[in-house]
């Protein structure tokens, strides 16, 4: 990796949060390094630009791979997957009543969750909110400081 897309990466990761920006799961949770997805894949014209790229998992980089849109399980409809760069996380998902599963809350929402299974990666590696960046760390070791 050249000095240039380190520090590419680097403020990739500081603009998320050190997140997921599909799952939210945490990087220092997880305990490897996340990858970068290109948010408008290469193979469909997107750049290397950052505002094309988000910080990803990876469980969440090999599911979403190449895709662009998926169907709505509710609908049975075809449409566009989450865009970090052009939309709020927030606007189409939230949490689970119990805070342990990533509800999809429109049609890109829930086709995100079934293309990319947020759930899964979630349960595993734990979640930050728009709010509190760090709460899945409080809730899975106890050991951040507030
Ligand atoms: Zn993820």
């Amino acid at each position: 990796m050249t000095h240039a897309s380190r520090r590419l990466v680097e403020r990739l990761r500081a603009r998320a949060h050190g997140c997921c920006e599909y799952c939210r799961s945490q990087e220092r949770v997880a305990g490897e390094v996340f990858t970068v997805d290109h948010v408008v894949p290469r193979a469909k014209g997107g750049s290397d630009d950052l505002d094309n790229l988000a910080l990803c998992c990876y469980v969440c980089n090999p599911l979403k791979g190449d895709k662009t849109e998926a169907l709505d399980p509710k609908s049975r409809i075809a449409v566009p997957l989450f865009s970090p760069r052009a939309q709020r996380w927030a606007d189409h998902f939230k949490w689970s009543d119990d805070g342990l599963l990533v509800v999809g809350t429109t049609p890109v929402g829930r086709a995100t969750v079934e293309a990319l299974r947020c759930a899964l990666s979630k349960m595993r590696f734990g979640y930050c909110s728009e709010r509190s960046p760090c709460r899945s760390l409080r809730w899975t070791s106890g050991a951040t400081s507030e």
